[in-house]
């Protein structure tokens, strides 16, 4: 209320040029009637309507100008609320004339909203050093890399890679529609994302370096802990804490092999260089042999295990075998490692009623995943919260791995979890081979 009154306030000054006219008019008319004309009921009438007249022109006059206050003021707001983002926003319309250009933008693209905001965007323009970075954010195809790009109807999301001086861009991009739905224009948001990519790429760099050396002294030790187990073992007198000290050490020394591991195939991923040997083989056969390395454990944490076997015959499929393999591992250990006592995990493989691929998923009945990090899950280095409670060794790398292992096989990899009731992880593997992407593409 006191809002609309500041505007009625301000758009009565701002009439200020049409009251003297409106008045004049008014007296004139007055005038005219009173003067030149006798009074009469016609000219009274003639009076009336022109008033009736003269008030709803001015109402018209003054509804558009309160109009015209609003949406100025609507602009001011939203324009201002673009001035003050961190990320750069860049709006053009459909000949490429940019409209916005915020001053983040300006920072980011070392020009002024002077040089830019009415320039047309050609793609000529990469000549000129001074525009090249902004016209390959507006033409990506002239960037020389794009990476993760999602596309969908309204909008797009991807990566720009830039070399000397190495920087990277996260761009989402969407369509500017009029009230009719017509595109009228395009705006694109700009998060320079160089400093997490390379703090990201040091701490991957570090850890690779601290893997590689961890490796040999890692191996060494296990094999000197396998001997002195098979030489002690012979010992009849062998102290009970000696043989569950050997036991703990067994174990702790194939954790720290496996996050060692982890850590040397998510540097191999990321360089492309992870290797893949697809050959024919039998999904089915591959989670049989993989789930009786996890029945013990299984049974130690005092979970019933199921199998569900397709009903009917399913066809082999081309897949790495070790690799895969890896990624039942991965999602056998978190079903049992995240699950509660007493519970269950179900293993099912599937044809996909729509199309041609096949899908293996692990149910479990554990402390699922909330709602907030559905989206990290598959991201490096993500553990949650409530995982770190429940379960304290891990790094957050084995689900990262996974992703990248079935995306090479042209398959997908998804989950559904309900917090405190369980989650399933589901992975796709495509039944034809054509469907099997040429090359390694990371996805970091
Ligand atoms: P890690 O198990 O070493 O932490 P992963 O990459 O395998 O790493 O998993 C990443 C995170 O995803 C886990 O830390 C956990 O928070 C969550 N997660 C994965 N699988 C499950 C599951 N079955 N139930 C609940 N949370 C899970």
């Amino acid at each position: 209320m006191k809002n609309n009154w500041k505007i009625f306030k301000k758009t009565f000054r701002e009439l200020s040029l049409f009251w003297p006219f409106f008045f004049f008019l008014f007296f004139l008319v007055l005038f005219l009637v009173f003067y030149s004309f006798k009074f009469s009921w016609f000219s009274f009438f003639f009076l009336a309507i022109l008033s009736i007249f003269l008030f709803l022109v001015f109402r018209q006059i003054f509804s558009l100008i309160k109009r015209y206050f609003i949406l100025s003021k609507e602009r001011n707001y939203i324009l201002s609320i673009v001035e003050g983002l961190l990320d750069a926003v860049i709006a053009y319309d459909e000949d490429f004339v940019v409209t916005v250009f915020n001053s983040s933008a300006e920072k980011m693209f070392s020009l002024s909203k002077k040089e830019v905001i009415g320039k047309v965007i050609k793609p000529s323009l990469i000549r000129e050093p001074s525009w090249q970075l902004l016209v390959q954010v507006v033409f990506p195809s002239l960037a020389p890399a794009i990476k993760n790009r999602v596309k969908s109807k309204f909008r797009e999301e991807f990566d720009l890679v830039f070399k000397e001086p190495e920087r990277e861009f996260h761009i989402s991009s969407g369509r500017l529609l009029d009230a009719k739905g017509k595109i009228i224009g395009f705006v694109k948001v700009i998060h320079d994302s160089t400093r997490e990519r390379q703090l990201l790429k040091e701490k991957t760099e570090f850890l690779d370096i601290a893997a590689h050396n961890l490796n040999t002294p890692a191996t060494e030790i296990r094999w000197g802990i396998e001997t002195l187990s098979q030489i002690l073992q012979e010992r009849k007198d062998l102290p009970q804490e000696v043989s569950s000290l050997i036991s703990k050490l067994k174990r702790a020394i194939s954790n720290l092999i496996e996050i060692v591991d982890e850590i040397l195939s998510a540097a191999k991923i990321e360089e492309g260089r992870f290797g893949y040997n697809f050959q024919l083989g039998d999904i089915e056969e591959l989670i049989e042999e993989r789930l009786k390395k996890w029945l013990d454990i299984a049974q130690k944490h005092s979970l019933k295990v199921y199998f569900s076997k397709s009903k009917e015959r399913l066809p082999k499929v081309f897949f790495d075998k070790f690799r895969i393999g890896l990624v039942i591992d991965n999602l056998l250990e978190n079903a049992i490692l995240y699950n509660v006592k007493n519970g269950e995990i179900e293993v099912k493989v599937e044809k996909d009623p729509q199309r041609p691929y096949l899908i293996v998923s692990v149910r479990d009945t554990g402390i699922g995943i909330g709602e907030k990090e559905r989206e990290k899950v598959f991201a490096k280095f993500f553990r949650s919260e409530k995982a770190k409670k429940h379960q304290v060794e891990g790094i957050g790398l084995g689900l990262y791995i996974c992703r990248n292992i079935i995306r090479r096989h042209g398959g997908k990899i998804w989950f559904k979890s309900v917090e405190n009731r369980g989650s399933t992880f589901y992975f796709s593997l495509p039944v034809k081979k054509e469907l099997i992407p040429p090359k390694e593409v990371p996805l970091v």
